[in-house]
Protein backbone atom coordinates (compact mmCIF):
# COMPACT_ATOMS: atom_id res chain seq x y z
CA UNK A 1 0.00 0.00 0.00
CA UNK A 2 3.04 2.19 0.35
CA UNK A 3 4.34 1.47 -2.68
CA UNK A 4 3.37 4.62 -4.86
CA UNK A 5 4.31 7.99 -4.49
CA UNK A 6 0.91 9.54 -3.01
CA UNK A 7 -0.22 12.32 -5.21
CA UNK A 8 -2.64 14.45 -3.50
CA UNK A 9 -5.39 16.77 -5.41
CA UNK A 10 -4.91 20.43 -4.54
CA UNK A 11 -7.95 22.40 -5.04
CA UNK A 12 -8.70 26.43 -5.76
CA UNK A 13 -11.50 27.82 -3.48
CA UNK A 14 -12.42 30.94 -4.54
CA UNK A 15 -14.74 33.53 -3.09
CA UNK A 16 -15.32 37.51 -3.03
CA UNK A 17 -13.66 37.59 0.18
CA UNK A 18 -10.79 36.45 -1.24
CA UNK A 19 -10.81 38.55 -4.33
CA UNK A 20 -11.32 41.49 -2.50
CA UNK A 21 -8.22 41.08 0.04
CA UNK A 22 -6.50 39.51 -3.31
CA UNK A 23 -5.45 36.13 -1.45
CA UNK A 24 -5.05 32.95 -3.12
CA UNK A 25 -6.81 30.16 -1.27
CA UNK A 26 -5.27 26.14 -2.44
CA UNK A 27 -6.69 23.12 -0.25
CA UNK A 28 -4.37 20.02 -0.21
CA UNK A 29 -6.83 17.29 -0.28
CA UNK A 30 -4.82 14.64 2.12
CA UNK A 31 -8.36 12.98 3.13
CA UNK A 32 -8.64 11.78 -0.27
CA UNK A 33 -5.50 10.01 -0.54
CA UNK A 34 -6.56 6.28 0.61
CA UNK A 35 -10.03 5.25 0.37
CA UNK A 36 -9.75 4.20 3.93
CA UNK A 37 -6.80 5.52 5.96
CA UNK A 38 -7.69 9.02 6.39
CA UNK A 39 -5.43 12.11 5.63
CA UNK A 40 -2.14 12.91 7.38
CA UNK A 41 -2.53 9.67 9.35
CA UNK A 42 -1.49 7.59 6.53
CA UNK A 43 1.84 9.75 6.32
CA UNK A 44 2.43 9.09 10.07
CA UNK A 45 1.39 5.29 9.86
CA UNK A 46 3.99 4.57 6.35
CA UNK A 47 7.51 4.46 8.02
CA UNK A 48 6.40 2.86 11.10
CA UNK A 49 4.61 0.13 9.50
CA UNK A 50 7.37 -0.32 7.11
CA UNK A 51 9.73 -0.69 10.05
CA UNK A 52 7.38 -2.72 12.03
CA UNK A 53 6.89 -5.50 8.98
CA UNK A 54 10.77 -5.15 8.43
CA UNK A 55 11.62 -6.06 11.90
CA UNK A 56 9.29 -9.06 11.55
CA UNK A 57 6.10 -8.21 13.78
CA UNK A 58 2.77 -9.49 12.78
CA UNK A 59 0.98 -7.16 14.94
CA UNK A 60 0.84 -2.88 16.13
CA UNK A 61 -0.22 -1.69 18.96
CA UNK A 62 -1.18 1.97 19.78
CA UNK A 63 -3.55 4.23 21.97
CA UNK A 64 -6.38 6.70 21.81
CA UNK A 65 -9.43 7.86 22.90
CA UNK A 66 -12.58 6.87 21.61
CA UNK A 67 -13.28 9.13 19.07
CA UNK A 68 -9.40 8.80 17.63
CA UNK A 69 -8.69 9.32 13.68
CA UNK A 70 -5.36 7.46 14.70
CA UNK A 71 -6.65 4.66 16.07
CA UNK A 72 -9.10 3.89 12.90
CA UNK A 73 -6.13 4.53 10.71
CA UNK A 74 -3.69 2.00 12.27
CA UNK A 75 -6.47 -0.52 12.39
CA UNK A 76 -7.25 0.12 8.82
CA UNK A 77 -3.57 0.37 7.75
CA UNK A 78 -2.69 -3.26 9.69
CA UNK A 79 -5.04 -4.92 7.77
CA UNK A 80 -4.14 -3.76 4.61
CA UNK A 81 -0.75 -4.51 4.92
CA UNK A 82 -1.89 -8.07 6.19
CA UNK A 83 -0.66 -7.39 9.91
CA UNK A 84 -3.16 -7.15 13.63
CA UNK A 85 -3.92 -4.40 15.29
CA UNK A 86 -4.86 -3.77 19.53
CA UNK A 87 -6.04 -0.71 20.10
CA UNK A 88 -5.46 0.61 24.28
CA UNK A 89 -8.34 2.85 24.17
CA UNK A 90 -8.52 5.48 27.21
CA UNK A 91 -11.68 4.81 29.79
CA UNK A 92 -13.92 3.14 30.55
CA UNK A 93 -15.18 -0.05 27.86
CA UNK A 94 -18.85 0.88 26.52
CA UNK A 95 -21.90 -1.39 25.75
CA UNK A 96 -22.58 -0.16 22.13
CA UNK A 97 -19.41 0.92 20.35
CA UNK A 98 -19.01 4.51 19.03
CA UNK A 99 -18.69 4.57 15.24
CA UNK A 100 -14.65 5.62 15.54
CA UNK A 101 -14.53 2.22 17.28
CA UNK A 102 -16.75 0.03 15.62
CA UNK A 103 -15.46 1.28 12.41
CA UNK A 104 -11.82 0.02 14.18
CA UNK A 105 -13.55 -2.94 14.93
CA UNK A 106 -14.46 -3.49 11.86
CA UNK A 107 -11.03 -3.60 10.33
CA UNK A 108 -10.07 -6.34 12.65
CA UNK A 109 -8.70 -4.23 15.73
CA UNK A 110 -8.92 -5.95 19.18
CA UNK A 111 -9.34 -3.49 22.24
CA UNK A 112 -8.17 -3.58 25.74
CA UNK A 113 -9.35 -0.23 27.89
CA UNK A 114 -6.86 1.50 30.42
CA UNK A 115 -8.65 3.71 33.21
CA UNK A 116 -8.10 7.44 32.76
CA UNK A 117 -5.39 7.79 35.28
CA UNK A 118 -3.10 4.68 34.16
CA UNK A 119 -3.54 6.28 30.94
CA UNK A 120 -2.75 9.03 31.49
CA UNK A 121 0.78 7.72 33.40
CA UNK A 122 0.71 5.52 29.86
CA UNK A 123 4.76 6.83 28.97
CA UNK A 124 6.16 5.67 32.09
CA UNK A 125 4.68 1.91 31.71
CA UNK A 126 6.94 -0.29 29.70
CA UNK A 127 4.23 -1.54 27.50
CA UNK A 128 6.89 -3.57 25.39
CA UNK A 129 7.24 -6.12 28.02
CA UNK A 130 3.17 -6.93 28.52
CA UNK A 131 3.09 -6.96 24.62
CA UNK A 132 6.36 -8.75 23.52
CA UNK A 133 4.71 -9.48 19.95
CA UNK A 134 3.52 -5.79 19.21
CA UNK A 135 5.33 -2.97 17.38
CA UNK A 136 4.66 -0.20 19.27
CA UNK A 137 2.71 3.33 17.95
CA UNK A 138 2.54 5.92 20.52
CA UNK A 139 -0.66 8.16 21.00
CA UNK A 140 -1.43 10.02 18.23
CA UNK A 141 1.10 8.19 16.29
CA UNK A 142 4.25 11.00 16.20
CA UNK A 143 7.77 9.40 16.46
CA UNK A 144 10.66 10.24 14.42
CA UNK A 145 9.28 7.94 11.37
CA UNK A 146 6.05 9.55 11.46
CA UNK A 147 7.65 13.02 10.88
CA UNK A 148 9.75 11.31 8.34
CA UNK A 149 6.30 10.11 6.77
CA UNK A 150 5.15 13.96 6.83
CA UNK A 151 7.66 15.05 4.70
CA UNK A 152 6.27 14.01 1.98
CA UNK A 153 3.09 16.20 2.29
CA UNK A 154 4.64 18.76 0.35
CA UNK A 155 5.07 18.23 -3.01
CA UNK A 156 5.96 21.53 -4.58
CA UNK A 157 6.59 25.04 -3.36
CA UNK A 158 4.23 27.08 -5.33
CA UNK A 159 2.78 28.65 -2.11
CA UNK A 160 3.62 31.20 0.23
CA UNK A 161 1.90 29.85 3.75
CA UNK A 162 0.94 27.02 4.64
CA UNK A 163 -1.09 26.64 7.46
CA UNK A 164 -2.22 22.71 9.22
CA UNK A 165 -4.48 21.86 12.26
CA UNK A 166 -2.10 20.67 14.85
CA UNK A 167 -2.67 17.78 18.06
CA UNK A 168 0.95 16.31 18.55
CA UNK A 169 2.29 18.43 16.32
CA UNK A 170 3.65 15.90 14.22
CA UNK A 171 2.53 16.54 10.85
CA UNK A 172 3.81 20.53 11.12
CA UNK A 173 7.08 19.58 12.01
CA UNK A 174 7.13 17.27 8.63
CA UNK A 175 5.79 19.94 6.47
CA UNK A 176 8.09 22.59 8.14
CA UNK A 177 11.24 20.43 7.24
CA UNK A 178 10.31 20.92 3.64
CA UNK A 179 10.20 24.40 3.86
CA UNK A 180 12.37 26.44 1.57
CA UNK A 181 13.49 29.67 3.20
CA UNK A 182 11.09 32.29 1.89
CA UNK A 183 8.09 30.23 2.87
CA UNK A 184 6.34 30.01 6.15
CA UNK A 185 4.60 27.09 8.03
CA UNK A 186 1.69 28.42 10.62
CA UNK A 187 0.12 25.66 12.83
CA UNK A 188 -3.41 25.89 14.00
CA UNK A 189 -2.81 23.59 17.53
CA UNK A 190 -7.18 22.38 18.55
CA UNK A 191 -6.32 21.92 22.41
CA UNK A 192 -5.96 24.47 24.61
CA UNK A 193 -2.37 26.03 25.91
CA UNK A 194 -1.27 24.48 22.96
CA UNK A 195 2.03 26.36 23.93
CA UNK A 196 3.97 23.43 24.95
CA UNK A 197 3.56 22.43 21.54
CA UNK A 198 6.44 24.77 20.36
CA UNK A 199 9.10 22.31 22.20
CA UNK A 200 7.66 18.78 21.10
CA UNK A 201 7.72 20.70 17.72
CA UNK A 202 10.82 21.96 17.85
CA UNK A 203 12.56 18.61 18.57
CA UNK A 204 11.86 17.33 15.00
CA UNK A 205 12.49 20.20 13.17
CA UNK A 206 15.52 22.36 11.63
CA UNK A 207 13.85 25.35 9.82
CA UNK A 208 13.28 28.03 11.76
CA UNK A 209 10.08 29.49 9.48
CA UNK A 210 7.39 28.72 11.39
CA UNK A 211 4.81 29.97 13.84
CA UNK A 212 1.87 28.62 15.76
CA UNK A 213 -1.33 30.77 16.37
CA UNK A 214 -3.11 29.67 19.82
CA UNK A 215 -6.53 31.14 19.01
CA UNK A 216 -8.70 28.83 17.30
CA UNK A 217 -9.02 25.82 19.79
CA UNK A 218 -12.59 26.60 20.49
CA UNK A 219 -12.11 25.70 24.07
CA UNK A 220 -10.50 23.20 23.77
CA UNK A 221 -9.69 19.45 22.07
CA UNK A 222 -13.09 17.89 20.34
CA UNK A 223 -15.29 21.26 21.50
CA UNK A 224 -16.74 22.81 19.53
CA UNK A 225 -19.80 25.85 19.11
CA UNK A 226 -22.56 26.61 16.40
CA UNK A 227 -20.04 29.16 14.96
CA UNK A 228 -17.94 26.63 14.46
CA UNK A 229 -20.54 24.06 13.00
CA UNK A 230 -22.40 26.87 11.03
CA UNK A 231 -18.64 27.74 8.85
CA UNK A 232 -18.45 24.25 8.27
CA UNK A 233 -21.45 23.47 7.08
CA UNK A 234 -21.34 26.56 5.00
CA UNK A 235 -17.65 25.82 3.40
CA UNK A 236 -19.03 22.33 2.35
CA UNK A 237 -22.21 23.72 0.83
CA UNK A 238 -20.38 26.74 -0.98
CA UNK A 239 -17.31 24.86 -2.02
CA UNK A 240 -17.86 21.06 -1.78
CA UNK A 241 -15.44 20.37 0.50
CA UNK A 242 -16.32 18.53 3.94
CA UNK A 243 -14.54 19.56 7.11
CA UNK A 244 -14.47 17.23 10.61
CA UNK A 245 -15.02 19.16 13.84
CA UNK A 246 -11.95 18.74 15.66
CA UNK A 247 -8.77 19.25 13.57
CA UNK A 248 -9.60 20.87 10.00
CA UNK A 249 -13.06 23.08 10.85
CA UNK A 250 -10.80 24.74 13.67
CA UNK A 251 -8.07 25.45 10.63
CA UNK A 252 -10.32 26.51 8.29
CA UNK A 253 -12.10 29.15 10.25
CA UNK A 254 -8.96 30.23 11.59
CA UNK A 255 -7.44 31.00 8.38
CA UNK A 256 -10.34 32.67 7.36
CA UNK A 257 -10.95 34.63 9.99
CA UNK A 258 -7.56 35.97 9.68
CA UNK A 259 -7.88 37.03 6.15
CA UNK A 260 -10.75 38.77 6.72
CA UNK A 261 -8.35 40.95 9.59
CA UNK A 262 -5.91 41.46 6.94
CA UNK A 263 -3.43 39.19 8.87
CA UNK A 264 -1.70 37.91 5.33
CA UNK A 265 -0.25 40.36 2.78
CA UNK A 266 -1.99 41.02 -0.43
CA UNK A 267 -0.80 38.85 -3.22
CA UNK A 268 -0.42 36.01 -0.57
CA UNK A 269 -0.94 32.45 -1.63
CA UNK A 270 -2.18 30.02 1.48
CA UNK A 271 -1.85 26.33 1.32
CA UNK A 272 -4.24 24.49 3.69
CA UNK A 273 -3.42 20.97 4.43
CA UNK A 274 -6.67 19.06 4.82
CA UNK A 275 -5.62 16.90 7.01
CA UNK A 276 -8.90 14.26 7.05
CA UNK A 277 -10.59 12.96 9.92
CA UNK A 278 -13.68 12.97 8.42
CA UNK A 279 -14.86 9.58 10.11
CA UNK A 280 -15.31 11.54 13.31
CA UNK A 281 -17.97 14.00 12.13
CA UNK A 282 -20.67 10.78 12.76
CA UNK A 283 -19.59 10.71 16.44
CA UNK A 284 -19.90 14.28 16.91
CA UNK A 285 -23.43 14.43 15.51
CA UNK A 286 -24.30 11.72 18.20
CA UNK A 287 -22.70 14.07 20.82
CA UNK A 288 -24.29 17.28 19.51
CA UNK A 289 -27.67 16.12 18.78
CA UNK A 290 -29.07 17.12 21.71
CA UNK A 291 -28.42 20.78 21.40
CA UNK A 292 -30.22 20.46 17.88
CA UNK A 293 -26.91 21.10 16.10
CA UNK A 294 -26.00 18.84 12.92
CA UNK A 295 -22.86 18.36 10.84
CA UNK A 296 -24.42 17.94 7.34
C1 LIG B 1 -4.29 13.70 14.06
C2 LIG B 1 -4.81 14.78 13.18
C3 LIG B 1 -4.18 16.03 13.08
C4 LIG B 1 -3.02 16.41 13.95
O1 LIG B 1 -1.85 15.74 13.62
P1 LIG B 1 -0.58 15.88 14.59
O2 LIG B 1 0.51 15.25 13.81
O3 LIG B 1 -0.91 15.08 15.82
O4 LIG B 1 -0.37 17.29 14.91
C5 LIG B 1 -4.69 16.95 12.20
N1 LIG B 1 -5.78 16.68 11.46
C6 LIG B 1 -6.43 15.50 11.53
C7 LIG B 1 -7.63 15.31 10.71
C8 LIG B 1 -5.97 14.51 12.39
O5 LIG B 1 -6.63 13.35 12.45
Amino acid sequence: MFSAVIQPLIQEVNSTLLSNKNIRVLVQREDLIHPLVSGNKLRKLKYNLLEAQQKGYAKVLTFGGAFSNHVVATAAAAVAMSMESVGLIRGEECLTLNPTLGQAKAFGMSFQYIARETYREKSKIDWCKEFLDCYIIPEGGTNALAVKGCEEIIQNNDFDVVCCACGTGGTIAGIINSLEAHQKAIGFPVLKGGDFLRNDIQQYVKNVNWELCLDFHFGGYAKVNKGLIDFMNDFKKIHGIPLDPVYTGKLFFGVFDLIAKDYFREGTTILLIHTGGLQGIAGMNQRIEKKGWRID
